[in-house]
């Protein structure tokens, strides 16, 4: 049922020749897995194939290099809602860290078995669960979409946002609104922006997750993403 006459190679079985990686088959824009990649396999490596080939798909369209893969299961999801909406909590608390209630030393220290730590009541979880810095939703830039308006420069609360010439290193840490001085983190370099081949630098040790940049762009140039990684097996 597969038709011959349109740039599929049959090897082995007479089963379409497909890449084991991609899924990809002699034809680029055709993909196979499960029972018309193979033969006979079962459904759940079935639908292990189709992401695999979702994913070569995805990256086809894109003009991206098929074979740089992500990590196994790992996801990139917008968490954008609305237009000033996230469907996470980014208001960023100034709250230090709660301390633990302890027992009433008079009581603890008279009997041996008396549980010290209390632990947080509610009201407290809650209030300590809203200092999380949501470090698993990403700012993610597209640079195609930059008109280069800087905006988000100007809302960023903690300016960790650069619009830039590019430089070596060394003089880019020195130089951003914030000098990034922490050698261990990266900084995240855009390519040349078209209007002025600028580049936006972004040091992630400052940022606060508070998705303000990606309210505030116009174009969508950025958004909060949530990163999702789960390993599964694929073959
Ligand atoms: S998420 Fe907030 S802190 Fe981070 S870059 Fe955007 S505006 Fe700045
Ligand atoms: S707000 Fe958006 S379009 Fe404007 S400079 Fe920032 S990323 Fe680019």
């Amino acid at each position: 049922w597969i038709e011959r006459d349109i740039g599929i190679e049959f090897g082995e079985w007479d089963m379409p020749v497909v890449d084991k990686v991609t899924f990809q088959s002699t034809n680029p824009k055709i993909f196979f897995g499960g029972d018309a990649a193979w033969g006979p396999e079962n459904i759940i490596w079935a639908a292990a194939h189709a992401h695999q080939a979702a994913i070569s798909i995805n990256k086809l369209f894109n003009g991206e290099d098929i074979y740089d893969r992500p990590e196994p299961e790992s996801n990139l999801v917008s968490q954008k809602m609305g237009v000033h909406e996230w469907s996470y909590d980014n208001d960023i608390s100034q709250a230090k860290r709660f301390i633990v209630p302890h027992a009433d030393q008079s009581i603890s220290l008279k009997d041996i078995k008396v549980e010290v730590e209390l632990g947080f009541d509610e009201k407290q979880a809650f209030e300590e669960a809203q200092r999380c810095l949501n470090c698993d939703v990403q700012t993610v830039f597209v640079e195609d979409l930059c008109i280069e308006c800087d905006a988000c420069e100007d809302i960023c609360p903690t300016d960790c946002i650069n619009f830039i010439d590019n430089s070596t290193e060394e003089d880019i840490r020195k130089n951003l609104r914030v000098p990034a001085l922490n050698l261990d983190q990266d900084l995240l370099v855009s390519e040349k922006l078209k209007q002025t081949q600028r580049v936006m630098i972004k040091d992630e040790d400052v940022c606060l997750h508070c998705g303000l940049c990606a309210e505030r762009c116009p174009t969508g140039a950025w958004d909060m993403q949530t990163y999702l990684y789960e390993e599964a097996k694929i073959y």
